[in-house]
């Protein structure tokens, strides 16, 4: 077009977006001032661009006035500019020579006067019709997606979404780095709103995963490394050692019963501390896969280099243990990628007033749901850290949550298992249970219904948000218990109510190397630090990357339902893109001029992405055009002006800058 002597005959069409832009802004006046514009054939104004009518009115037009440049003044390129992209290819232009620019999030949405929005809009589309007629014609790549998968951790979301892949006959590699998968579901005895058995539920899938011929189950291991592109990452995975060969064990357990040290001794983990085991264990019976582990901290012979090793003795001619065994990397090729790396529970010794750490009766809901547990700690009982069973027990909802000294955001499962808790606490001991909310949120099928049942059942609901737990007694029924010390909204009177036992309902929060997480990934965290979806409506599982997909609480807090129609909804979409076999790579690169390229290596050492490298023979920098994201950096840094990018040219960059300043 512009200097190639093509005169251009460029359509302009701005959307009203129903009230969302035409209420601000006034668009019939952006319309005519658009007529006007050098170039322009043809401006229109329509209620939804977005919809059937309005894109064929840019199909009709291309093919009636002979178009060769659209501009569309609508909502966020991010939401349409490939709908219009399409509409344009399918009126016969190439999908590069249409601009859309963004006259909703960035004008009606911030402007309060509408003049100014209108000026605003005026000066934006102003901008497009000078910028599109420089605009070129551009063919995007297309690279062959590979037919497997990676998926980061092994919770529910995990374990669902590589069930669902190798059910499509897709080669899944699971990377999980505990010594066992379940995640925190693991850790439960019954699950809500219908309080089945979460065992039940959750250990044949984990089997499933641990049988299935399709599925690579990396335990104790996480990703150090990922390199390439949608349908072609190249993953480096860092197994730790276990000192026990998987292949050999079958779990008979008989080198625990022969460690040296008789006893358990050291925390479990996986009970939260609330029991001990030895150096060799299993995180819970029912771990898969079902093999045992030898911790390096508190072996003796892994530590100290001197034990009887009367481990190795009982697993006998399996030859399973092996203390020289050594940290291995493996590499991985995979077509697309789906992150389920789940939560953390919030830490409530940030909210001291809880007394948590202090007063050994206090709680955490997580630890509650291992003494419930029948194969937890005490097999099911509830038995306090005293040796006593409870006889009167205060469950404090959104402990970190809903908080503006914490968080501020509601963990959205907590009100649901707070119920859920009094009602096992109160099966378990017989203990009278009152639960402290601020409010009781419980969206969901059955859930409410759950609420009702609890509150027939007898549990004491005290609308207020406590103001401390202390063992302070003001008087004498209050000796040697807790007591609670709440404003009861409800009634409008400060309460004290004395207790045995304090479960603190803790929030949930991102996992604590979610930012690290998120780098080697390369996809964005929301500020809160959970993984960003591409669009919280539209594209709730996609991310920023392509081939990238997030499924479960590490995109945000979620209940078991939600986490696993998020997970089955991820794979659908990497399914969607290995079915199809190839992707298109948007033609936004960065290009290298050779006559003016001087070989100074600047823009290799910039480019994030590692697309850039040096030839040799030629003396200058070449870019793969499959690993460049167009971000500009190298554009931008060369001090030859070797470097333009596509779609970003500087014709088409002042012309914009241009347009909108006039
Ligand atoms: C106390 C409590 C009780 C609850 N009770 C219920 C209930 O009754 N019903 C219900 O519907 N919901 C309940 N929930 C919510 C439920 O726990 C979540 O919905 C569910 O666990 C989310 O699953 P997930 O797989 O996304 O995450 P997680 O369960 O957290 O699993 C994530 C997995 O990823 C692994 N991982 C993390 N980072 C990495 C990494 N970098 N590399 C490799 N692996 C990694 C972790 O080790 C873990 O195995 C409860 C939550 C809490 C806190």
């Amino acid at each position: 077009m512009k200097g190639n002597g093509e005169v251009p005959r460029i359509g302009v069409y701005v959307c009203d977006c129903g009230t969302n832009i035409a209420g601000k802004v006034r668009v019939a006046e952006v319309v005519e001032f658009a007529r006007d514009l050098p170039g322009v054939v043809v401006a229109r104004e329509y209620k939804y661009m977005c919809s059937d009518p309005g894109q064929d009115l840019i199909k009709r037009d291309i093919q009636e006035y002979n178009l060769n440049r659209i501009v569309v003044a609508s909502c966020s390129p991010l939401l349409h500019e490939h709908t219009f992209r399409k509409a344009t290819a399918e009126g016969g232009l190439n999908p590069y020579l249409v601009h859309h620019v963004n006259i909703r999030e960035d004008v009606s949405w911030v402007h309060e006067d509408s003049d100014e929005a209108t000026r605003k809009a005026k000066a934006i589309v102003h901008g497009a019709v000078l910028r599109v007629a420089w605009q070129k014609p551009l063919e995007p790549q297309s690279v062959p997606v590979r037919d497997s998968a990676l998926v980061v951790g092994g919770g529910i979301a995990g374990i669902s979404a590589a069930l669902t892949l190798a059910e499509a006959g897709k080669q899944v590699y699971l990377v999980e780095r505990e010594p066992t998968i379940g995640g925190h579901m693991a850790k439960f005895d019954k699950t809500f709103p219908t309080l089945d058995c979460a065992a039940c539920i959750l250990t044949p899938k984990m089997t499933a995963v641990k049988d299935h011929p399709n599925i690579t189950l990396i335990t104790y291991a996480e990703v150090e490394e990922v390199d390439g592109y949608v349908g072609n990452f190249k993953v480096k995975v860092r197994k730790k050692p276990r000192y026990v060969h998987e292949d050999r064990c079958v779990g008979c357990l008989e080198c625990i019963e022969a460690c040296v040290f008789k006893e358990p001794r050291f925390p479990n983990e996986f009970d939260l501390g609330l029991s001990k085991r030895k150096p060799v264990y299993i995180p819970f019976p029912q771990a898969v896969p079902p093999v045992v582990t030898i911790d390096p901290d508190t072996c003796l012979y892994l530590r100290f280099g001197k034990c009887k090793k009367t481990c190795v003795e009982a697993c006998g001619d399996r030859n399973a243990i092996d203390f020289d065994m050594k940290p291995e990397t493996l590499e991985l090729e995979v077509g697309t990628i789906i992150l389920a790396t789940g939560f953390k529970t919030f830490d409530p010794t940030r909210t001291p007033k809880y007394g948590y750490g202090r007063f050994p009766e206090v709680y955490t809901s997580l630890e509650i749901e291992r003494l419930v547990n029948s194969s937890g700690p005490t097999g099911g009982e509830v038995v306090m850290r005293n040796g006593q069973k409870p006889k009167r027990v205060g469950i404090i909802h959104c402990v970190g949550s809903r908080d503006k000294n914490t968080n501020p955001w509601c963990s959205k499962v907590c009100c649901m298992y707070s119920l859920k808790l009094a009602h096992l606490i109160h099966e378990r001991s017989g203990a009278e249970v009152y639960n402290f909310y601020i409010d009781m949120r419980t969206p969901g099928k059955g859930y409410e219904e759950f609420y009702n049942r609890l509150a027939k059942e007898g549990v004491h609901l005290i609308r207020g948000r406590v103001a401390e737990v202390t063992d302070a007694p003001l008087h004498p029924e209050e000796e040697g218990k807790l007591i609670i010390r709440v404003e009861d909204t409800n009634i409008g009177v400060v309460r004290r109510i004395p207790v045995d036992m304090v479960v603190l309902a803790v929030g949930l929060e991102p996992q604590p190397d979610a930012d690290e997480v998120r780098r080697l990934f390369n996809i964005s965290c929301s500020t809160e630090g959970w993984f960003l979806e591409r669009h919280p409506k539209l594209a709730p599982v996609e991310t920023f990357t392509d081939g990238v997909f997030v499924a479960g609480a590490c995109q945000g807090p979620k209940d078991i339902p939600e986490t696993v129609a998020q997970a089955q909804a991820a794979a659908a979409n990497a399914l969607a893109l290995m079915d199809k076999g190839s992707v298109e790579m948007e033609p936004n690169v960065a290009r290298v001029n050779e006559e003016l390229c001087s070989g100074c290596h600047i823009c290799i050492g910039l480019c994030p992405y590692g697309a850039i490298s040096f030839n040799e023979e030629k003396k200058v920098a070449e870019v793969n055009e499959v690993l460049c994201k167009g971000c500009g950096t190298c554009t931008a840094a060369c001090p030859s002006g070797a470097l333009s990018q596509n779609l970003f040219s500087d014709h088409e960059v002042f012309s914009e800058i241009m347009g909108v300043l006039l």
